[in-house]
């Protein structure tokens, strides 16, 4: 096994980034080697995602090539991720291996079956330790599936209930980190405020009661706060139903919790929400925004937004049109509805507006979030931050300096010696734009 390498292809969210990297060290105990060149892999796995047409096509397209390779010589592909039973049944037959990533224990076996001289046995999903991609910022997954069953998303059939890793496991994993001198952790779920409710419910009470040392999402997060005393703490992403006072209160009291929030409102309709079986009224969310706002005044909010769903009329787009601006949010990720066979809006509700449509809605929805973000930078200039590096191009004894601000906003520095990656520096805002914001070392 000593020579054989392997190639991973990621598609989706950070979900599936975090998952990859558990993928990886699991491969690599079982002897592979890493590469970045898919021609040079013995072993091409795919973390796939459901959410996006595009992704499942690219991932046909690729299936077909490596079936041409596979002609000339031993090739083992697999497929893990976020995959739908529909599209599982088209693709099954054409990957070696088809793995459930919560099952990464049972990789060893399947390689075995494909290729018979591997004999590995290995930890559960969460005990195995991820081989980060980067040596300064974290994904740590703290639970996997969702019970949420939003009538558009594949997540609990692709990835299962809600399951939250043990507290003792997330709080140890994070202090490794914090220990080697990572500077950003960003906890990861797909409905990350529902952290400890499966405990809670298997036992018939809160989660921090009936006995067991289990934590809730608020109790979890100021625990990982205290470990140390200087580095960013995120997570990804918040359902506004579960969203409650005792985590604002935990935002606003914490050291190192950064003031940004990702909290998906998707539709500003009534009627689309219902359809879209999302648990909450645009009222609802909209008081969830103020408190939130009251008690962390410096916040950044962003959210994610679909547009052209099913039955979506002009009334209903005009109205998400309107939240968009009223509440300014100023980063969304916006997606143009398309429908994913196998989930429940794909059997109900037929894809009824049209691609220009959609298009057009799109485009509206991000002009205004441009505008958001424009007028939300420019409350920064004048202000000192702290930046974390992520990129350094140095020209001519100028560099830029690329990285973030805590609360996820963009920042150029340009200085003439180049800043060290994965560093934290205090910066001067300069200028804005709806991209970002200069600054200067200060
Ligand atoms: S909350 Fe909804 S959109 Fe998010 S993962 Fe769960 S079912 Fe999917």
């Amino acid at each position: 096994m000593k020579d054989k390498k392997f190639h991973l292809i990621v598609f989706g969210c950070q979900m599936n980034i975090s998952d990859a990297e558990r993928l990886a060290t699991t491969l690599k105990s079982l002897g592979y080697q890493e590469t970045d060149n898919e021609a040079d892999a013995d072993l091409i796995g795919v973390v796939a995602c459901s959410v996006k047409q595009t992704a499942v096509d690219r991932i046909y397209g690729k299936v077909h090539n490596w079936q041409l390779v596979k002609e000339k010589r031993p090739l083992i592909t697999m497929l893990s991720g976020c995959v739908l039973d529909y599209d599982r049944q088209k693709l099954q037959d054409k990957f070696d291996i088809f793995l459930d990533i919560k099952k990464l224990d049972t990789l060893a076996e399947e390689i075995k079956k494909a290729a018979p001289e591997e004999k590995l046995a290995l930890p559960s999903f969460f005990d195995i330790k991820p081989s980060y991609y980067s040596s300064y910022r974290a994904y740590v997954p703290i639970m996997t599936g969702c019970n949420k069953f939003c009538s558009y998303c594949a997540v609990p059939y692709t990835r299962g209930r809600e399951v939250s890793r043990p507290s003792a496991s997330i709080i140890s994993e994070i202090k490794e980190l914090l220990e080697k001198g990572y500077k950003e952790i960003i906890l990861l779920g797909q409905n990350v405020n529902s952290y400890g409710l499966d405990k809670a419910s298997a036992r018939g009470g809160s989660a921090s009661g009936g006995g067991e040392e289990e934590l809730n999402f608020p109790q979890l997060l100021k625990q990982i706060d205290n470990l140390g005393d200087h580095f960013w703490l995120k997570f990804l992403t918040s359902h506004p139903y579960d969203m409650s006072d005792e985590l604002i209160e935990v935002m606003k009291h914490g050291e190192n919790i950064n003031h940004y929030l990702h909290l998906p409102v998707q539709s500003g309709s009534d009627e689309i929400l219902k359809k879209m079986n999302r648990h909450y009224s645009i009222e609802h969310y909209t008081e969830l925004i103020k408190k939130i706002r009251t008690a962390l005044p410096d916040v950044s909010i962003s959210t994610d937004l679909i547009v052209g769903f099913a039955g979506e009329t002009e009334a209903d787009f005009k109205v998400t049109e309107k939240l968009v601006r009223d509440l300014k949010f100023n980063l969304s990720f916006t997606s143009q509805y398309s429908q994913r066979t196998g989930t429940v809006a794909a059997k109900l509700y037929p894809d009824d507006v049209s691609q220009e449509t959609k298009k057009e809605r799109f485009n509206i929805v991000n002009n205004q979030i441009g505008k958001n973000a424009k007028l939300y930078n420019q409350t920064l200039v004048g202000k000192t931050f702290e930046a974390l590096i992520d990129v350094v191009n140095c020209e001519e004894k100028k560099c830029k300096n690329i990285g973030k601000l805590a609360n996820y906003t963009a920042v150029h520095v340009i200085t003439k010696e180049p800043l060290k990656v994965g560093g934290f520096y205090q910066v001067k805002i300069t200028q804005a734009d709806a991209w970002g914001v200069l600054a200067n070392l200060t």
